[in-house]
């Protein structure tokens, strides 16, 4: 099903004025936010803006052939909502209408703004609001809120990471990075190259390969690929005696135990699992394949995130001969195609260039406190989703190592206990504040991957006890974040005396 109410019953003006808690982001995250709110804190006033034209962040973005996750859906889906197709991996698309349903379900398209691009926010402190700065089609204005909630994901909208290659003014076809997947790219009976060897390089090739004449991986080194199966026997099955709730609630708690426990066999037996992951490579690839050369990185599994395929497509794609791997270097692109160092040639009539993410936090947006803008780095996380010494700011950042969403769930409904303990105490402002200033510190994330190690500067960082450390697994953010008290020694809880006179004033 396509819902495509969400244009009828969205406003068309500008959000404007003062609202409890503004939302920046309209993807999964943010989405999800307005359901908690609008469930566990219906008295509060919200909006969810979102610099894009349309809703769904990551699944209305990217565009190419192919677009999937590589998470099951029923931990990447809200716990508040089964998922209830027959694809545990699932298409863009049926994510889409997921979250169209969530939409019309809560009634958020009346909160939602689109078009609205939070450029800046400034904290003050004496009356315990944010000033929020928003471009609309060139348009500038200012509204005020009590809680800023960025839900902006993790990486820049503006465009991915695409390094420049020698020589690549020459080629004579086409270059396409799947970021801005050109509508009209026609790609049938054409040699293809995709540059890259990440979730987006495997997701492609498979989808492409019925309509090309070849199409080759070209990786500069390999990464960890695991057949998965689309659908999940144990949900379907499920799905079929018990009503959707039940059955969505026990495969979710069946699929975060089996995350959990294939991450914690990669990251203390390494060896076992790479020899695991090798033999299932042997299983689904072609006889005599080169899997050493091609599949079998120099990291350990899980040092990096793992790639999954469905139903282990790609692979059975290098079986009809339709998509090849070539594991080289480039040294130039030519009039015809790339020039490798090896001194091999691979012609080429499109070349995708699938070099990744440029990553970036808060949406980019300029942070301030009374005025002093804030540099995210010079500050640690509080149990991943509030900031050291900025007040009333939460985040949505997911997990690396499984579904991204099974924390931002945690992380909403958190916030949801916190706002109703201000409310209770008669609270305006929280901040968390570090109070052991020779506190060890690390990045937030601990992945080797280029695209993080490239960027992890400009991200908060994790210190290494309490509420400072950042959990990478379920269970432990349940007991701190669901079970936990959200009282803390490391949080200090303030009322503002300027805050009081605006109720008063809004109360005359
Ligand atoms: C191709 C691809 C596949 C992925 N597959 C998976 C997967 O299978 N499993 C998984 O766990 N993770 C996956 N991820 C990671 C994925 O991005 C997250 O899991 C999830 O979709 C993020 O949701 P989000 O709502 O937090 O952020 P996003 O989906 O990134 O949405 C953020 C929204 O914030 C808006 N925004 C940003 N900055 C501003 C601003 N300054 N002002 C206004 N609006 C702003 C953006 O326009 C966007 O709509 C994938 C990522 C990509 C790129």
């Amino acid at each position: 099903m396509t819902v495509n109410s969400l244009n009828q019953v969205r406003p068309t003006q500008s959000l404007r004025g003062h609202v409890d808690v503004l939302i920046v982001g309209a993807g999964i995250s943010g989405l999800g936010m307005g359901h908690y709110l609008a469930t566990m804190q219906p008295g509060k006033s919200f909006a969810i803006v979102d610099s894009r034209d349309a809703i769904g962040g990551t699944w209305d973005l990217f565009r190419y052939p192919g677009i999937r996750s590589d998470s099951d859906l029923h931990t990447f889906g809200y716990e508040f909502k089964p998922w209830t197709s027959d694809n545990a991996i699932a298409d863009a698309h049926e994510i889409l209408d997921y979250l169209h349903e969530v939409v019309d379900e809560d009634d958020l398209g009346r909160r939602i703004y689109l078009h609205h691009k939070v450029l800046k926010a400034d904290f003050d402190s004496a009356t315990a609001q944010w000033t929020v700065a928003l471009e609309r089609d060139g348009e500038h204005f200012e509204v005020t809120c009590d809680w800023l909630f960025g839900a902006t994901g993790y990486y820049d909208y503006a465009g991915g990471h695409r390094p420049h290659f020698e020589g690549e003014e020459d080629f004579e076809g086409r270059i396409v990075h799947p970021q801005s997947w050109p509508e009209d790219l026609d790609y049938t009976g054409k040699k293809v190259v995709v540059i890259g060897s990440g979730a987006t390089a495997v997701t492609l090739i498979p989808a492409m390969a019925g309509e090309v004449e070849h199409i080759t991986m070209l990786q500069r080194s390999p990464s960890y690929v695991m057949p998965l199966p689309r659908k999940d026997p144990i949900a379907n099955s499920l799905r079929k005696v018990l009503p959707a709730k039940a059955a969505y609630a026990a495969t979710r708690r069946f699929n975060i135990g089996k995350g959990r426990f294939i991450y914690n066999l990669c990251q203390r037996h390494p060896k076992l699992a790479r020899r695991i992951i090798r033999s299932l490579n042997v299983k689904a690839l072609p006889e005599g394949f080169e899997v050493d050369t091609h599949f079998n990185p120099t990291y350990n599994p899980w040092d990096q995130r793992l790639c999954a395929v469905p139903d282990a497509d790609l692979f059975r794609t290098i079986a009809r001969g339709k998509a090849s791997v070539v594991t080289d270097r480039i040294a130039r692109f030519t009039k015809t195609g790339i020039l490798l160092e090896s001194g091999k040639t691979l012609d080429a009539d499109i070349i995708v260039t699938a070099t990744g993410l440029k990553l970036l936090p808060l949406g980019g947006i300029q942070v301030s406190v009374d005025g002093e803008v804030k540099n995210p780095h010079d500050s640690l996380l509080y149990k991943s989703f509030m900031i050291s010494d900025i007040p009333n700011l939460a985040f949505a950042f997911g997990y690396t190592n499984s579904s991204w969403t099974l924390k931002v769930g945690l992380v909403c409904e958190h916030l949801c206990r916190l706002l109703a303990y201000m409310d209770r105490h008669g609270y305006t402002t929280v901040v968390p504040i570090v109070d052991d200033p020779h506190m060890d510190k690390r990045p937030m994330l601990d992945f080797s991957a280029g695209y993080v190690q490239r960027s992890v500067d400009l991200f908060p960082q994790q210190g290494s006890t309490g509420p400072w450390t950042v959990e990478m697994d379920y269970w432990a953010d349940h007991d701190r974040l669901r079970k936990g008290s959200v009282e803390d020694p490391a949080l200090r809880f303030s009322t503002a005396v300027g805050a009081q006179a605006v109720s008063r004033l809004a109360r005359a």
